[in-house]
């Protein structure tokens, strides 16, 4: 009752003012029997108990964690690993009686990763850490050796042009040397407070130096490694520190026909020290890839009809490609079985719901939203009737915040929902109005067409550093009792989401004045997906 109390303190400051003699608490009984608010509260706890019930008792997360992490991979949109994904998760919907189809909304570059193997041939022998980029051209199992090169300090682009046939034949670093491999937090806790501002005030000075010499290149980071290929550099070498120990991020390559590697920042500095001393370091690049030409597209769309109104939707989403430098764990690994987890847990409690309850499984969100951005083109009859989206993109964290995304009574419905999740579960604090989101998820494609929706936020756990597209986004990342959470918390917005007798609405709230441009902001736009990318 306590619980309820907190619950629902609108029923019973109503109750609060009968009088309690004992005939008046009978009458009280009577009321409360006979009451719908009261009994749609009941209906809610019991709800909520089952659901915890479930996820606590009988979680399928790790297993599917495992199948999807570990057994299918990474997933870039593009690769084998992507199709067998989009396969995978429509078998498993499928299993629970959940009928689950994959939508082609495009082409992209086919392509498959092969093993990397970098070694430091001369002055003497080490392996070198690294791996080749996404779709990165590859080499022949022999690999390619040649001696390591940095760019040089140029006055202009004139004296970068006349260096640049000297690339010919030759390895080149395009990365800074970072001054450090510790990460911030490290010096924080262990320098000099002298020490640590003067390693910064240095590497700030050193950036902003590396930045205006590629600038007097004419070229940029982007074009920098298609001249070079184009005068003979026979593989480029980058090194992008995520700023943390161990920490890389692995994006796409720019070269059309010879490889691109990230090489570790321990390695890739000691290459660069060496190049500066004279030592004339030789390394042997072995990146085995395949360009398989063209690959179709998806998104995995799976369904629970709604028995009132089955042309209205609660959608759940998420996007189910990664990059490819780890496994994808908590970049969207997560947000994906997170997702799949509610659809289990609510066809097996809740198989009939109001309305329908949708999840998308977006494909190439990595490229700009793509999948969601397809949807949302090729679906307006699903899209013009969704009652609420929820969006869960961030890393494997307790769901922590939500924001109003600029739906003007958002409070209302959202914080009715919320009131029906157990004291047990993370507390959730939100941000009325918010603002519309514009990108960095799927969620902005839906606020785009006019949808309330809404990304639900999670706590860090160094996501930005340590997972976010690195090499260290896997299994062992995921933190599975905040998964629980996250489960109980999404399927009971769901659920109430489904139940709700009113329409969600849609109001949008006045946008305020750019204070830059002294202009009105506007409502985002929907924008068309990439339909076939990557070539
Ligand atoms: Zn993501």
């Amino acid at each position: 009752m306590g619980a309820l109390l907190k619950k629902y303190p609108i029923f019973f400051i109503f109750v609060g003012s009968i009088k309690f003699t004992n005939m008046k608490k009978q009458i009280l009984t009577s009321i409360m029997l006979a009451c719908p608010l009261f009994f749609f509260a009941q209906k809610n706890e019991q709800m909520a108990q089952k659901i915890m019930d479930e996820v606590y008792k009988n979680s399928q997360i790790e297993q599917l964690a495992h199948e999807l992490m570990d057994d299918i991979g990474p997933r870039l949109v593009g690769t084998p690993q992507m199709k067998k994904a989009h396969d995978w998760a429509v078998a498993k919907y499928t299993s629970w009686g959940i009928p689950a189809e994959n939508q082609k909304y495009g082409e992209w570059k086919a392509w498959e990763r092969g093993i990397t193997h970098i070694d430091m041939l001369s002055p003497r022998v080490q392996t070198l850490m690294g791996t080749q980029l996404a779709w990165s051209p590859g080499t022949s199992s022999k690999g390619v050796t040649a001696e390591v090169i940095v760019i040089p300090t140029v006055s202009d682009s004139i004296a970068f042009q006349k260096w640049l046939p000297s690339v010919k034949g030759k390895i080149v670093m395009i990365g800074m040397l970072q001054p450090t491999g510790r990460p911030d937090h490290d010096w924080k806790e262990w320098a000099t407070t002298a020490s640590f501002d003067k390693m910064k005030t240095e590497r700030e000075a050193q950036k902003q130096a590396w930045e205006a010499n590629l600038k007097k290149t004419g070229y940029t980071k982007r074009t920098l490694p298609e001249a070079l290929e184009k005068n003979g550099a026979v593989a480029i070498v980058d090194s992008y520190w995520s700023n943390g120990f161990g920490a890389q991020k692995v994006f796409g390559a720019k070269t059309k026909k010879v490889p691109t590697v990230d090489m570790h920042l321990e390695d890739y500095s000691m290459l660069y020290r060496m190049v500066e001393h004279g030592d004339k370091p030789i390394i042997k690049i072995v990146a085995e890839s395949k360009d398989l030409g063209i690959a179709p597209t998806f998104n995995t769309i799976a369904q629970i009809k709604g028995s009132e109104f089955p042309n209205d939707y609660v959608l759940l989403s998420a996007h189910f490609d990664s990059w490819d430098g780890g496994t994808g764990a908590t970049d969207n690994g997560t947000g994906t079985v997170l997702m799949m987890e509610v659809m289990r847990v609510l066809k097996k409690l809740y198989p009939n719901p109001k309305r329908t309850i949708i999840v998308g499984h977006w494909g190439s969100e990595e490229q700009g939203l793509n999948g969601s951005r397809a949807f949302v083109v090729d679906h307006p009859e699903i899209v013009q009737n969704i009652q609420v989206a929820f969006n869960q993109d961030n890393g494997t964290g307790r769901i922590q915040s939500i924001n109003g995304s600029g739906f003007i009574n958002a409070y209302d419905y959202l914080s009715r929902w919320l009131k029906a999740v157990p004291d047990t579960i993370q507390k959730v604090d939100t941000y009325f109005p918010g603002e519309p989101g514009r990108g960095g998820t799927d969620y902005a494609s839906f606020i785009a067409a006019g949808v309330p929706s809404f990304n639900l936020n999670s706590l860090s756990w160094s996501y930005g550093n340590y997972t976010w597209h690195t090499n260290l986004d896997t299994y062992d990342k995921i933190v599975f009792d905040d998964m629980k959470n996250n489960v109980v918390l999404t399927a009971i917005l769901a659920y109430m989401a489904s139940e709700d007798n009113e329409k969600a609405s849609r109001e949008r709230m006045l946008l305020p004045v750019d204070p830059k441009t002294g202009e009105r902001q506007t409502w985002p736009e929907i924008k068309q997906p990439e339909r076939k990318g990557g070539f």
